[in-house]
């Protein structure tokens, strides 16, 4: 099985045209035999688009005319003096000397990130990359690839994915028994400080504006509360997925993934959130399992995903009354226990059979 995990670095001091490679780049895919080269295109960036028997993947095909399509390219790597890969790539990646270098097509230089060294560490290498704007500023995508196969697992790790507000609970199963578990969540208060912070100063921004005052900085200060928001719950979800990835890897688990999403949704606007602080609840929760999935394949660590009931009884299988609290009972054989721990319990349940 081939795993990629890919990494995008800015180069804001590039110097071409990256609209028009990302538009060529789109033509290149659509019409194949046409090979549309303006002159002035260096050579190197048409072999790129154009090149025969080119076993790049391209990444997947634009949807719509005139979709930003970033340039595929081949690389270069430089490792302990030897050279692997396409001679004639226009990335060189100089793992000797820690500098990228991007030639023929545009010229540009950065430092080696240690993502790429950690990654051939792991048995992978930086086999092609893509060239594009991302928000606007002119980047290299870098896709490292690995052969792997997935191995035999010797335990559960069944990992509930909820709203933050409710966390994703996870549970290591071995031996038919739980020897682990916890609930992981970002620091709810301090997304909520933020949060509360932002709304706040936009309001008195809004209404000084009304009145005719200028309040410009009140303004500047909720986009900065904001934008700390966001950053804190664009890492999160990165590190939670490499904290349970290290895991799975550690005790060589299988990995079942219960994604509740719509579910979670409802209940937080059932426990009375309004639409926008349900949202910042659940930011990030889809790009969590999607970061957690890339990282489990690049690992070889068997994953699915799988519902697990979380109204139900794992005993008897009989519909659970709610109580408050989020905590469910069994009329029939007297289970109470937290909701978010009920589809656990089922995945210990479906082992043992
Ligand atoms: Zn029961």
């Amino acid at each position: 099985m081939i795993a990629r995990r890919a990494l995008v670095v800015e180069l804001p001091s590039v110097d071409c045209d990256i609209l028009r490679l990302q538009a060529l780049t789109n033509l290149a895919y659509r019409y194949k035999e046409l090979k549309i080269c303006p002159e002035d295109l260096p050579r190197t960036a048409c072999t790129m688009l154009y090149k025969k028997n080119f076993n790049l993947e391209f990444g997947t095909k634009p949807k719509r005319w005139f979709a930003r399509q970033w340039l595929p390219m081949t690389v270069l790597r430089i490792q302990d003096g030897a050279r692997r890969g396409d001679g004639g790539a226009p990335l060189v990646l100089n793992l000797d000397r820690g500098v990228m270098r991007l030639r023929s097509i545009c010229r540009a230089e950065a430092p080696i990130p240690r993502w790429v060294y950690d990654r051939i560490e792991e048995g992978g290498d930086i086999v092609f990359a893509m060239l594009g704007l991302k928000d606007g500023i002119p980047a290299v995508m870098l896709v490292a690839e690995r052969s792997v196969e997935p191995y035999k697992p010797e335990s559960l790790l069944p990992v509930d994915v909820n709203s933050w507000k409710h966390g994703v609970v996870w549970a290591l199963i071995k031996g038919g028994r739980i020897v682990s578990e916890g609930r992981e969540r970002p620091d709810l208060r301090f997304i909520d400080n933020l949060y509360r912070k932002s709304v706040r100063l936009e309001e008195l921004h809004g209404r000084l504006v009304r009145i005719g005052v200028n309040s410009d900085k009140l303004d500047v200060e909720a986009q900065h509360a904001k934008s700390k928001l966001y950053r804190y719950l664009r890492d999160y979800p990165q590190w939670l997925a490499s904290k349970i990835a290290r895991k799975a890897l550690k005790h060589k688990s299988k990995v079942v993934i219960d994604r509740a999403l719509e579910e979670s949704w409802r209940d937080l606007l059932e426990e009375g959130l309004t639409r926008s602080e349900a949202k910042i609840q659940m930011t990030g929760v889809r790009r969590f399992i999607k970061i957690l999935e890339t990282q489990l394949r690049w690992h070889g660590v068997p994953y699915e995903f799988r519902r697990l009931p979380s109204r139900v009884c794992p005993n008897c299988e009989v519909e659970m009354e709610e109580l408050p609290g989020r905590l469910m009972k069994c009329s029939k054989c007297g289970l109470e226990e937290n909701r978010d721990r009920i589809p656990i319990l089922w995945a210990l349940r479906l082992l043992r059979k």
